[in-house]
């Protein structure tokens, strides 16, 4: 591992003015990138002793600080209560013992699992821009069929994104220069385009403080994982939906998709074809093939171009009441 300086947010560590500077989570996917020396910072500014680390109601929504960890986060009686396809992504996602360390703000930045990124002898555009893709025409089980590029099909692999999307949650950050932002968690990362490397549209030390839970979420909700184990395996394809049903008619409904995108992929096209609608199994299915119509497939992973819609409408009709399968 590559020497560096460490430090705590607390001693008031200005990262702006360091190139290759990180915050410091829980550490259980920075430490493991910085061992490979694909991610080599001069600095670590560890974040997770400046407070940020509760969950309280603030004018019926509900905040949630940075360095809550996933476990208390999917535990909490407001987040179970209230926002349980968030409880269900947290628990789906890695095992007890990461969860217990892994943050809020660490999960959301967590960076991809693509193989290649991991493998310093491959080629990839997102570890060493300008190096190729070598996913394109590799072993892509795992990777994007959805608003990929010719430079990139790596997906993101959290799943608490996926729920944070699909709830319209809202990333609360700080600049250095002490200036707030507030960013709709489906707009925090960004697709791959021609810069693969950028995962997402923060600022050089721009801090996630916490997240903004909506005061109304939808009363049905649910995340389901297709995964290759039951535990220990991020998701082949996930679903996070939200939605209410008011006079036999689908209102708020909200579509979040994981292991398919560079980012969380919030399905717009089905939501707007769904909403207002009465529950109905072919509309659900027409609905999410409008919204695989620009899908791509790169050979090991074109299955997910049907699983995504199946995992989706079975979803909505065990929601809505009209059976599972
Ligand atoms: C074996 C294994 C299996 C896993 N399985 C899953 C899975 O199934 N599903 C899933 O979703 N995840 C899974 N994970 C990933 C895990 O959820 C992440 O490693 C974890 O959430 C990252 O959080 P952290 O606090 O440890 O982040 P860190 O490793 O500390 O940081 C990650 C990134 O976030 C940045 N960062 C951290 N905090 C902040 C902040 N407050 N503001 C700005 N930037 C910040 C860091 O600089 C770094 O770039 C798995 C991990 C492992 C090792």
């Amino acid at each position: 591992m590559k020497p560096f300086e460490y430090d705590r947010l607390e001693n008031s560590h200005d990262l702006s003015a360091v190139a290759n500077g990180r915050y410091l989570g829980g550490g259980t996917n920075l430490i493991d990138l910085m061992k490979h020396q694909i991610e080599t910072p001069d600095v670590l500014v560890d974040v997770t002793r400046a407070g940020m680390d509760t969950i309280e109601q603030r004018d019926g929504a509900v905040l949630v600080g940075s360095q809550v960890s996933n476990t208390d986060l999917a535990a909490h009686p407001l987040i179970r209560k209230h926002y349980s396809v968030l409880s269900t992504a947290l628990l789906s996602g890695a095992t007890q013992q990461l969860r217990n360390k892994a943050t809020t703000g660490g999960n959301f930045l967590q960076r991809t699992r693509c193989q290649y990124f991991y493998d310093t002898k491959r080629a990839c555009n997102k570890r060493q821009p300008g190096s190729g893709c070598d996913a394109m025409n590799g072993l892509n089980r795992f990777h994007a069929i959805l608003g990929e590029s010719e430079n990139c099909i790596a997906v993101h692999p959290s799943d608490m994104a996926v729920a944070m999307a699909a709830l319209d949650a809202v990333v609360l950050t700080r600049k250095p220069d002490g200036s707030e932002r507030r960013i709709p968690a489906a707009d925090l990362h960004r697709l791959p385009g021609d810069r693969p490397d950028l995962d997402h549209v923060l600022e050089q030390g721009e801090l996630i403080v916490g997240v903004e839970l909506p005061e109304k979420p939808p009363k049905l909700q649910a995340y389901r994982k297709v995964r290759d184990r039951s535990s220990y395996a991020f998701a082949v394809v996930s679903a996070a939906v939200a939605l209410d049903v008011e006079d036999g008619q689908m209102r708020n409904v909200r579509i979040g998709l994981g292991g398919v995108a560079h980012k969380p992929w919030r399905a717009s096209k089905a939501e707007a074809a769904l909403e207002g609608k009465a529950p109905d199994t072919a509309l659900f299915m027409q609905a999410m093939r409008e919204e695989m119509a620009d899908a791509t497939g790169h050979g090991h992973n074109d299955f997910k171009i049907t699983l995504a819609p199946r995992v989706v409408v079975s979803m909505l009709k065990q929601l809505t009441g009209l059976g599972e399968n």
